[in-house]
């Protein structure tokens, strides 16, 4: 069947503000409420605008109207975060209308609801998101990592029906919905409500399973272990597929995403998959050249510092930094070469220093056009 643009059937622009929206639901659906408008077709026009309004009225699923158009709310497509929208089962008509005419809505039938109600559809579980702090190590490393978190489970009890011993729901004769009679602006109007005791599912339990108290899952607080990969950083999610909540009429369980939190590196700075590492120099090992000792993430390495390094002088050691989850790219070290001045120093040393100043030392320092500008 070709549906009508909700748009179209309200009768306002795809920028509507929900004020813009409700009013004009509430002026379409006055004037064919099919207790006041008896013409042929105003009953289906009314129901193309309650539906209509159910969507665009609620900003989530008129956002995955406008993204998918009907599609949006045909079964099994644009499931979100956290279980997807599965189609008007999910709106509670009688709330919508229930502003307009006191509660209810008039007994033509409802729209969409006939037959199995969402409760008996397999329905996947819920998806859970956690945070998971990990040291840098663990973070540049991966490692196994467990973690508790409550999940929910099918009640053994009643293996998640809820109860025992259906039977057809004696309030409502297996209809799920009741009538009632309300006094409106328009008149009497007999109204149809969900079935306050089965709640719409014409059905119930003789007996309610005590373990679950009738929701068919209980919570448990349940420990998994992570695989966390090498390389991951701040930010970075993982899934879990299927390790989640379990689903409802034998749907599949929800999913677990991961969210990883990295502490920071005392010594180590990490810009991606590269590392920089600061190193401390005294002013003679500058000045001569040295071995320098440095502690790497994959062991200590020997640097060559050449005679005449600079401060703030970067060196590159390849292949030292962290791999790139999912390829076979390792980044590099970056090390930061920082002189550092005494501020102590000995008689000896002091007159060591004295001397060397005595050797006019400036002479053998190009200051660039410093001297200039004196
Ligand atoms: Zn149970
Ligand atoms: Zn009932």
């Amino acid at each position: 069947m070709n549906k009508k643009d909700y748009y179209e059937v309200l009768g306002v622009s795809k920028s509507a503000t929900q004020d813009e929206i409700k009013r004009a639901f509430r002026k379409l659906a006055k004037q064919y409420h099919p207790d006041v408008n008896k013409e042929p077709g105003a009953e289906e026009k009314f129901k193309e605008i309650g539906e209509a309004y159910a969507v665009l009225s609620d900003e989530k699923k008129r956002q995955q109207y406008d993204q998918f158009g009907h599609a949006a709310f045909e079964q099994g497509s644009a499931g979100g975060f956290g279980g997807g929208f599965s189609g008007f089962d999910d709106i509670d008509l009688s709330s919508i209308f229930g502003d307009l005419f006191g509660g209810g809505f008039s007994s033509f039938g409802g729209f969409g609801r006939s037959g199995a109600s969402r409760k008996d559809r397999p329905t996947k579980g819920n998806d859970s998101l956690v945070r998971m702090n990990l040291t840098f190590e663990e973070a540049v490393f991966g490692c196994d990592k467990s973690l508790r978190l409550d999940l929910d489970e099918e009640c053994r009890n009643c293996h998640g029906k809820g109860g025992f011993d259906e039977q057809t729901c004696s309030s409502c004769g297996g209809r799920g919905r009741v009538i009632s009679q309300q006094q409106t602006m328009f008149g009497v109007f007999q109204t149809e409500t969900t079935c306050p005791h089965c709640k719409g599912k014409g059905k119930s339990f003789k007996t309610t399973c005590s373990e679950c108290r009738g929701k068919g899952h209980i919570v448990k607080n349940k420990e998994i272990v992570v695989k966390v990969p090498e390389g991951v950083d701040t930010g970075n999610k993982i899934r879990i597929s299927g390790k989640g909540s379990a689903g409802y009429n034998g749907g599949p369980n929800g999913d677990i995403y991961i969210e990883f939190n990295v502490k920071e590196h005392p010594l180590y700075q990490r810009d991606e998959e590269d590392i920089y590492l600061e190193v401390p120099l005294t002013i003679t090992e500058a000045v001569l050249g040295c071995k320098k000792e440095i502690p790497t993430l994959y062991g200590n390495v020997i640097l060559d510092i050449k005679e005449g390094t600079q401060n703030g002088e970067k060196l590159k050691l390849r292949n030292k930094g962290v791999k790139v989850p999912n390829t076979r790219r390792i980044g590099d070290m970056f090390v930061i070469i920082k002189i550092i001045t005494p501020k102590k120093l000995d008689r000896t040393q002091k007159k060591l220093f004295k001397e060397l100043e005595a050797t006019n030392l400036a002479n053998s320092i190009e200051f660039k056009n410093f001297e200039k500008y004196l």
